[in-house]
């Protein structure tokens, strides 16, 4: 059983369980793309102090114009006026007896409203209310501040919008059945078949 379930890890089981057992179980890395990675965490590092409200003047000054135009763009969403919880925000949450967290970019409250905002410099999940970062860092803010005023946001720097997903009473049992479900098939994994005609970084390994 593993320690911490993260929604990268649930992503990937239900991409491909085969995939999962070389990514986490044998500790696989395989190379990504250099610039694109840079750029996101160029971007998430910037955000995460200027909501720490650091002197960020040299930072700005050494972006490329594609960083400036995104940078710009993130800094004016109303939600970087909100009051700043914390960034790059490790949290955790126990359900039935598996653990599961994360790290939240960023954590906003607007009077009694919290906002989890999530930058994506790439895609945005196709189904943002049950993607598995949406639920399980959901359910860490609900249990750690004891509050469902909580609103997840997806925010879109390529396309510059933002996806608002308003969490309600009614998701709770729902999304906890989901963790659980995954988790469970994680557990009781041995092995699983090579997918027909499917690709992967792991391709090279898999026969
Ligand atoms: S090549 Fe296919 S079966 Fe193999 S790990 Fe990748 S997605 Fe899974």
């Amino acid at each position: 059983m593993f320690q911490q379930l993260s929604p990268n890890m649930l992503k990937t089981y239900d991409e491909c369980p085969r995939k999962f057992d070389f990514r986490y179980i044998q500790n696989i890395q395989m190379p990504v793309n250099d610039d694109i990675f840079e750029f996101g965490k160029n971007i998430h590092a910037l955000a995460s102090y200027y909501l720490r409200k650091e002197n960020i003047d040299k930072m700005e000054a050494s972006l490329t114009s594609k960083e400036l135009e995104v940078w710009s763009y993130l800094k004016s969403c109303e939600y970087f006026s909100y009051d700043t919880v914390n960034t790059e925000y490790n949290l955790a949450v126990k359900i039935d007896n598996h653990f599961f967290g994360g790290r939240l970019d960023a954590l906003v409250k607007n009077a009694d409203r919290y906002y989890i905002l999530d930058y994506k410099t790439g895609s945005i999940p196709k189904n943002p209310k049950y993607d598995y970062q949406t639920m399980i860092y959901t359910l860490c803010v609900k249990e750690f501040f004891q509050t469902s005023n909580i609103t997840f946001v997806y925010m879109d720097l390529k396309n510059k919008k933002n996806i608002e997903i308003e969490f309600t009473q009614n998701d709770e049992n729902e999304y906890k059945l989901k963790l659980i479900n995954i988790a469970n098939k994680i557990d009781s994994y041995e092995s699983a078949p090579k997918q027909s005609s499917c690709n992967c970084e792991y391709s090279i390994l898999c026969y």
